[in-house]
């Protein structure tokens, strides 16, 4: 089923003004199939929805946006160690969270409550409160857009890295996700390195959900009430070099050492020392969340330039005072 002006507008959760030219949902892989054919028949290009909680959409987005509604679960394989499950991609990925937890497969607990789909948690390797999504993953199964055919991708050939996989890079806007096997082991060993989760004493799996959920809807806006896209910049990576000369001019700036050796700043606390927490555009009403400065917020349902616009400033604000250019997370859809 092709639909025609579609309005993108409630399918985004930064909520800009945003209308597909052509649309079609995709509720199995022969709607998959058809809309590819009609695409290429009129030569369309063709772009994925999951359910937009990182794009920032165009007032109008040209060719055909597939709009990701897979659904299907299935246990491949399990032993006394782990299971092995596939999930379709439509899938919402909190419901899974809390659905494989409660049937003892476990892992997933900091991920609670991360808005979007299952097949879109891999594009960026989504991640919370010390874990990320890449440690659970077995393969993936993916369609190409512009052939059809039906590939695997093993966790090894994605190339998970912080926020980063090979689908926003070589093989960006070439496959759609169709499905995401997991191994999740059974035995339940929480994560809780994380300043919040500290104060937890050997939880069960569900108050951990409760309390990564509870320390989520504190911090962070609901979408629906006030529209944004999560943490609008990504936290930069520096050398060491960099890393120790920002230190001693500001001994207080959090940093972490990554595995490749780079340094991990955080994009949080530049935005609120240069005293951009919770300002907002006069004009527009674009700002960043008063509890979490990385968050830009669009409450008047602005279009994407005047969100970008205000993500430009700071961007160019934080450059100029402590020598670092952030990175947009979200995506640039249209
Ligand atoms: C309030 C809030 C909090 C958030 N917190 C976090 C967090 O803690 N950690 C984190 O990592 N992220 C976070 N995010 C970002 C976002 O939730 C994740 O990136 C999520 O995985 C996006 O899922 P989606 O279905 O909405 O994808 P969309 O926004 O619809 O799409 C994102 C990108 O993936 C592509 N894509 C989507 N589905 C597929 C598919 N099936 N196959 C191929 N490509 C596809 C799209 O084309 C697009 O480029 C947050 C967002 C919000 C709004």
């Amino acid at each position: 089923m092709i639909l025609h002006d579609f309005n993108l507008g409630r399918l985004q959760t930064m909520a800009c003004a945003s209308v597909a030219q052509h649309a079609a949902p995709v509720r199995s892989l022969a709607d998959l199939e058809q809309a590819l054919a009609w695409a290429s028949e009129h030569d369309q290009p063709v772009r994925i929805l999951g359910q937009g909680s990182n794009v920032l959409a165009a007032e109008q987005v040209d060719g055909l946006t597939l709009i990701n509604e897979l659904s299907g679960l299935q246990a491949l394989a399990w032993d006394e160690d782990s299971v092995t499950v596939a999930v379709g991609s439509g899938i919402n990925w909190h419901w899974w969270v809390r659905f494989s937890s409660a049937q003892g497969w476990y892992g997933l607990e900091n991920l609670a409550l991360i808005p979007g789909t299952v097949g879109a948690a891999p594009v960026q390797n989504i991640g919370a409160y010390g874990v990320e999504v890449e440690s659970f993953i077995e393969h993936l199964e993916a369609v190409s857009l512009h052939s059809g055919e039906m590939r695997q991708f093993a966790r090894a050939e994605c190339a998970f890295s912080y926020r980063d996989s090979v689908f926003k890079h070589a093989e960006a806007g070439r496959w759609f996700i169709t499905q995401v096997v997991f191994r999740l082991p059974r035995r339940f060993r929480p994560v809780l390195t994380y300043g919040p989760l500290q104060r937890l004493v050997q939880p069960t799996p569900r108050q951990l959900i409760e309390q990564v959920c509870s320390v989520r809807l504190e911090k962070l806006p609901q979408p629906r009430a006030v529209p944004n896209a999560g943490s609008f910049f990504t936290n930069p990576m520096v050398t060491s070099s960099h890393a120790a000369a920002l230190q001693e001019r500001h001994p207080d700036l959090p940093m972490f050492r990554s595995a490749d050796g780079r340094t991990k700043l955080a994009a949080g606390w530049l935005i609120d020392q240069a005293g951009w927490k919770g300002w907002r555009d006069p004009d527009s009403g674009v700002g960043t969340w008063h509890q979490q400065a990385l968050v830009i917020i669009n409450p008047q349902r602005r279009p994407r330039s005047d969100v970008l616009a205000v993500a430009g400033r700071i961007q160019d604000d934080i450059e100029q005072r402590f020598g670092v250019r952030l990175e947009r997370e979200p995506r640039l859809f249209g």
